[in-house]
């Protein structure tokens, strides 16, 4: 799709919108529209106290627009972010009326569609009132906008408890037993990476032992920890107890409510390592088969099959696990939506105290053509979300976190479901940006929250493996922004 501009430049939200809306076809910014092509111009002319937005889309010769106006304030940030809301409205408007089906996000584009609806709900909008907005203003589906604000509530009801100095701990394990064809996270199949993971243990547990020195002066209480990948559990049972000897030596975890560690891959779970996990008082793990349906699980590069999946649940029971997370992928090669209906019975036959909703969506950098696979799974995944949201309502799970990310098939969400009581905390602090998050090992990003409750200061650790094994004293020295966060009560600079 062709666009033009004129008046200010708000090149980025355009783009943005019309991936969401037609995430087919790549937005081409020209100067002048060729006669009769589609293309969308837009806008955007400061008059007096406001700025005044029009965007027209005509599309096979026919031409639809539509006009927005937004306030401008002596906030230079909340009048750009009111302008960009009403530019999205604005091309949501013209462009819709030429597609089969809406996005039932309507013109939200961000991953935090909780927070959006939080943002209101503290400014004391009640939820029938931030549903209203959510509708009249952002075109939001009724399914859609339940999610939010029910999200919303639990983040709300947590936050109240936190206190000022309390943190959460993630500790990344990037490395994989092999590669999942969908997977767009920094992770490694251990057949190619696997030589390094010694000396990624021994750096990480430098980096722990470091940390928890300087948490400690820092004076921070430490309330959840949540161990990812990757999969951890691609660490030998040895390894595993190393790690978790570690964490337990370098930090006080008087105050710990919550400690996860993501099984993750059902072929690398073994009644040894589940030991040494409950040995260390983790609490709370994810199994994740993402289908029951061994073809599908054969097409996405998955060594183990549904089978596997049952096996290690029962071990894990018997280990004494008491609340488990499975993780399901809407949308995978191969999937029906009367396969992942079978594929939820059979999760909740196993009646886990968590079960997390993903929506397949196209692998960062993926081409036009991936985008344009994904796309056209979007009425699939459609009634995939809703025979879940169906099952699990009635088997008695509430959701409780949500987010999205680019270039997700109809442009969903991956929503977190629970047993009432089994919410993961970190879960939605870490979304819902609610906590202070101290992230170790590659790719970490450590996000130190302001006082005021939104400003975070980032500190990267390397990305890959290869490069964080040898930079443990850079790591380690940067940790001192810790300190010197915790040391100015928290409050972050302009
Ligand atoms: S197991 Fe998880 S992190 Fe590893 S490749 Fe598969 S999806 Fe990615």
């Amino acid at each position: 799709m062709i666009y033009t501009m004129q008046g200010l430049e708000n090149d980025h939200p355009i783009r943005e919108m019309l991936f969401n809306l037609l995430p087919t076809e790549i937005p081409e910014r020209a100067d002048i529209a060729p006669e009769g092509a589609d293309a969308l111009g837009v806008v955007v002319e400061q008059a007096g106290a406001e700025n005044r937005i029009r965007v027209c889309c005509v599309r096979g010769g026919k031409q639809i627009c539509a006009e927005k106006r937004a306030p401008i304030s002596d906030d230079a940030e909340q009048t750009k972010r009111v302008r960009t809301h009403a530019l999205k409205s604005a091309i949501f408007e013209a462009v819709v009326p030429f597609l089969d089906t809406a996005p039932e996000w309507g013109s939200l584009t961000g991953v935090r569609p909780a927070k959006f609806a939080r943002s209101f709900m503290e400014q004391g909008y009640t939820p029938a009132q931030v549903a209203k907005l959510m509708t009249e203003t952002y075109h939001v589906s009724a399914a859609r906008r339940a999610l939010a604000i029910r999200s919303a509530g639990v983040a709300m009801d947590l936050k109240e408890k936190i206190r000022d100095n309390d943190i959460s701990i993630y500790i990344g394990i990037p490395f994989c037993p092999s590669r999942c064809s969908y997977c767009s996270f920094v992770s490694h199949s251990i057949e190619k990476a696997g030589k390094l993971m010694e000396a990624y243990l021994d750096t990480l547990c430098g980096e722990i032992a470091h940390t928890g020195e300087i948490l400690k002066q820092a004076g921070l209480r430490i309330v959840t920890i949540y161990i990812g990948g990757g999969t951890p559990t691609t660490l030998s049972a040895e390894q595993m107890d190393r790690l978790l000897r570690t964490v337990h030596q370098a930090f006080d975890l008087h105050a710990l409510e919550e400690f996860t560690v993501e099984a993750g891959r059902p072929d690398t779970i073994t009644r040894e390592k589940l030991t040494v996990l409950k040995k260390y008082g983790v609490d709370r793990i994810s199994i994740n088969p993402q289908s029951m349906n061994d073809a599908v699980l054969e097409g996405i590069g998955r060594h183990h099959s549904a089978q596997d999946v049952l096996d290690r649940y029962q071990t894990a029971r018997e280990v004494g696990f008491s609340a488990i997370n499975m993780d399901t992928i809407a949308g995978l090669d191969g999937d029906t939506p009367e396969s992942f209906a079978r594929t939820i019975d059979m999760l909740l036959e196993l009646n886990p105290e968590n079960i997390t909703v993903h929506t397949l969506a196209a692998k960062r950098g993926a081409d036009q053509h991936d985008r344009a696979h994904n796309a056209q799974k979007q009425d699939d995944v459609r009634q995939m979300l809703e025979i879940a949201s169906q099952k699990l309502t009635a088997a008695g799970y509430v959701p409780y976190y949500l987010y999205r990310q680019k270039f997700m098939a109809g442009g969903f969400e991956n929503v977190g479901w629970c047993k009432i009581g089994y919410e993961c905390k970190y879960n939605v602090y870490m979304m819902e940006e609610l906590q202070t998050i101290v992230s170790l090992g590659a790719g970490g990003v450590t996000k130190l929250l302001g006082s005021d409750g939104r400003k975070i200061r980032r500190i990267s650790n390397p990305k890959y493996p290869y490069e964080y094994n040898v930079s443990l004293q850079r790591i380690n020295a940067g940790k001192q922004e810790i300190l010197n966060w915790a040391q100015s009560s928290t409050a972050l600079p302009d």
